[in-house]
């Protein structure tokens, strides 16, 4: 058995409603959008090529690889350091 050269081949959102993967906020009924996809991706056995691909890109939203939001969420940036936290002074 031979693995499809195209992941999207295979992809569970196929044929689902885009509007899902996309939603236009991250409140409200696009919660209900964003856990619906998620639960697409859930039975997608193009999961992981799918969020691979995902992280190489610069995408900021979208449901990829039951992920939402792309790099920036999956691997957000250091917090600066802060002087004035506590433990940090002296
Ligand atoms: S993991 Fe989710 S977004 Fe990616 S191809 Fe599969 S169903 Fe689509």
């Amino acid at each position: 058995m031979t693995a499809h050269a195209n992941w999207r081949d295979d992809a569970a959102c196929r044929d689902a409603d885009p509007d899902l993967f996309f939603p236009v906020s991250t409140t409200g009924s696009a919660l209900r959008q964003i856990d619906e996809a998620k639960r697409i991706c859930r039975a997608c056995p193009a999961q992981g090529q799918c969020l691979a691909w995902a992280l190489d890109q610069p995408i900021t939203d979208g449901v990829w690889g039951r992920h939402h939001g792309g790099r920036a969420a999956l691997y957000p940036k250091p917090m600066e350091k802060n002087d004035n936290e506590p433990g940090r002074r002296g």
